[in-house]
């Protein structure tokens, strides 16, 4: 399975090195036809007003609207979280609105530019996620559909989940976390084949003459 990581500007590195830590192949995408054959799409952190505009000179806009009309997940960390965002407070227009939420770009301001969080994520165990945020953005409302899957412990949210998408204020792939991108694998194994783990079972005439 190979998974795509969006490698126009931001930490696209840092997701390829922590798919290939858990065995999957992560695939640069600069390109629209980078995208073929790909089981999902990683948007990493950087800078979402470059991003955006980049997103739209290589003409991959349609292309990614594509594969996540497909069902096959998409993962935004930080800038990539924004990108895929309805809504951008104050104004910036969106470029991916695939996540019925509004978010609000560097909200914790200069006095707490980065900082480290250790965070309950119930979808992915007991572990807390050590959480890196870096001029991080929080959500600040959700549509009917999205998921709440992480919150700060001031109520804030900072990880989400609406069908197919994924997104966190925070760089999983930062703090040698693999449990987003174990679930992104997860997400594409099943849009590749919608009969596995669902208990779909083989025709058993087709059965009997596969085993012969
Ligand atoms: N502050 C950046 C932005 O608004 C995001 C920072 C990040 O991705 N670490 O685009």
């Amino acid at each position: 399975m190979k998974i795509a990581v969006l490698a126009l500007q931001g930490d696209f590195r840092e997701h390829i090195q922590t798919l290939e830590s858990i065995g999957v192949e992560g695939v640069p995408v600069r390109l629209p036809a980078d995208l073929d054959g790909v089981s999902g799409l990683i948007l990493p952190g950087g800078e979402s007003t470059t991003m955006r505009q980049l997103i739209q000179r290589w003409g991959l806009v349609d292309p990614i609207r594509g594969l996540a009309a497909t069902g096959a997940p998409l993962f935004g960390t930080c800038a990539g979280m924004i990108v895929l965002s309805k809504q951008i407070v104050g104004g910036d227009p969106p470029v991916l609105p695939l996540l019925d939420v509004s978010v609000e770009r560097n909200a914790f301001g200069r006095q707490l530019d980065s900082f480290e969080a250790d965070l309950t994520v119930p979808v992915l165990g007991d572990t807390p996620v050590h959480a890196v945020f870096i001029r991080a953005p929080v959500i600040e409302a959700v549509g009917p559909d999205v998921d709440v899957l992480a919150r700060l412990d001031d109520g804030r949210i900072v990880a989400v989940r609406e069908r197919n998408v994924l997104a966190t204020s925070f760089h999983p792939e930062l703090a040698g976390e693999t449990r987003f991108h174990r679930l992104v694998a997860t997400m594409a194994a099943a849009h590749d084949d919608p009969g596995e783990g669902a208990g779909r079972r083989p025709h058993p005439t087709r059965r009997a003459r596969n085993a012969s």
